[in-house]
């Protein structure tokens, strides 16, 4: 089968897009194993080749619709993974990304214009005959462009939230922000750059055309990989504030990260504190409310442990709280929190998680509990311990992260003052 060149440019840049979506998805991925400078650098390649190719090369589809796969294909892979980056980790890496981007192009206009002056030099060779216009790039359009972009990448995260509002579609969400964002930058960059040129509102439409269909593909990636993989496991929690600290010296870098690893533990059973689980909470339900997938959260009191304190002493009850702590720890997955919330009371945070799976765990670890601690103390064998669990679900049964404590809490109490000894997840 032979293509005509107008099926076969449509053709190259629709597996371009996806090409560059799948590569920033699976690099975002790869993060685990490989860091992030993977993505970072991968993401630099597609930058440059979006800077250059906007301003060297057109396809001409067809009398008006002329585009360029730098502006149409690579140039909304910017925002994609700037708004990705906003959805699986958080706005402060989110931000971190959108400064980048700005030095990024502000560093190409000095880097362009030395690199031409070495191109018009008598000493040059230069075997592919490039012209020093490629990189001596106009200040005008590079002006119109950094300062639009760096809008962009702020305005395409606020108006996901914005959307966020009105509709839970991930899908809608996305193509939305992106789309909108886009058309702001075809119509912003379009007039700075070229108002007054006879080929104005080919370019603008053009650009128009070719941006819908970009947003619409990266938004299907986006989609897909939201859906079918776990976003939430790589929200960084205990972090933020203290973001300074991490751009000093590497060494200080892994002390600051290894005290952060002390900073958010309870020394006597070694999960999280409470300190943890409030910032937690804050962060799951922020990003539940955004990737609209729901989250469970579980309030855990001891039983009658005040009587295991005066029965066996402290040092017996702490053992009692270790022994506890460590089996929650065993019963979760991975991706879940276990916080020790007071004093013989715990928090659990399960990100991505509905309640009937929560209610499962909750109903697992109350029928363990007793077993784990049938040995490894003084009351092992004689003195049964049991544990009562209220469940709640967030977005479902909750409005906010303090709503969905305060319904674990009651469901807590209701099974305190049910007899103890039991889940309550529902009423
Ligand atoms: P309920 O079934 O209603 O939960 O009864 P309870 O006895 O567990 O409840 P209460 O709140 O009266 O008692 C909690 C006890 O937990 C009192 C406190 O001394 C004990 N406790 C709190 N923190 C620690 C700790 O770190 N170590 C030890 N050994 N005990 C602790
Ligand atoms: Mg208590
Ligand atoms: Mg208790």
């Amino acid at each position: 089968m032979v293509l005509t060149p107008l099926a076969q440019q449509i053709l190259l840049m629709v597996g371009e897009t996806v090409f560059v979506g799948v590569l920033l998805v699976l690099s975002f991925r790869l993060r685990r194993i490989f860091g992030a400078p993977l993505l970072y650098i991968v993401f630099g390649v597609i930058f440059q080749y979006a800077n250059l190719l906007a301003g060297t090369m057109y396809v001409q589809l067809s009398s008006w619709l002329v585009v360029s796969p730098g502006s149409v294909v690579l140039f909304p892979a910017i925002l994609f993974l700037v708004l990705f980056v906003y959805l699986s980790d958080d706005a402060v890496e989110a931000r971190k990304l959108i400064y980048g981007v700005a030095i990024a192009n502000v560093i190409f206009v000095p880097l362009g214009l030395l690199v031409a002056l070495q191109l018009q030099s008598p000493l040059a060779i230069n075997p592919y005959h490039l012209s020093p216009d490629i990189f001596g790039v106009q200040p005008r359009i590079v002006i119109s462009s950094a300062v639009v972009l760096f809008i962009d990448t702020l305005l395409v995260c606020l108006l996901y939230e914005w959307i966020s509002r009105y509709t839970r579609s991930i899908f809608l969400r996305v193509f939305l922000s992106l789309l909108a964002t886009l058309y702001f930058d075809s119509v912003a960059f379009s007039t700075l750059a070229f108002a007054g040129s006879p080929f104005y509102r080919d370019i603008m439409l053009s650009q128009l055309a070719g941006k819908t269909v970009a947003a619409l593909l990266y938004s299907a990636i986006l989609t897909i990989y939201l859906r079918h993989f776990n976003v939430t496991e790589s929200v960084v929690v205990g972090e933020g504030r203290e973001l300074g600290a991490m751009f000093r010296v590497l060494t200080y870098r892994q002390r600051y990260e290894e005290l952060q690893k002390i900073v958010v533990r309870d020394p006597l059973t070694n999960v999280y504190n409470r300190g943890f689980f409030d910032e937690a909470i804050e962060k799951y339900v922020a990003l539940a409310h955004r990737s609209g997938r729901p989250m469970c959260m579980m309030m855990l009191d001891i039983d009658a442990f005040k009587s295991v304190n005066d029965t066996y002493g402290h040092a017996e009850g702490d053992k009692v709280l270790q022994l506890i702590a460590a089996s929650l720890v065993n019963a979760v997955r991975s991706s879940d929190y276990v916080c020790r919330y007071g004093g013989e009371e715990f928090a659990i945070l399960l990100p991505g998680t509905e309640l009937e799976q929560a209610n499962v765990l909750a109903e697992r670890i109350v029928a363990d509990i007793p077993r784990a601690l049938s040995t490894g103390w003084a009351g092992a064998g004689v003195r049964t311990v049991t544990v009562t669990i209220g469940v709640a679900e967030y977005p479902r049964e909750a409005t906010s992260s303090s709503d969905l404590l305060s319904v674990a809490d009651r469901r807590l109490y209701a099974g305190k003052n049910a007899g103890r000894a039991r889940v309550v997840a529902a009423g």
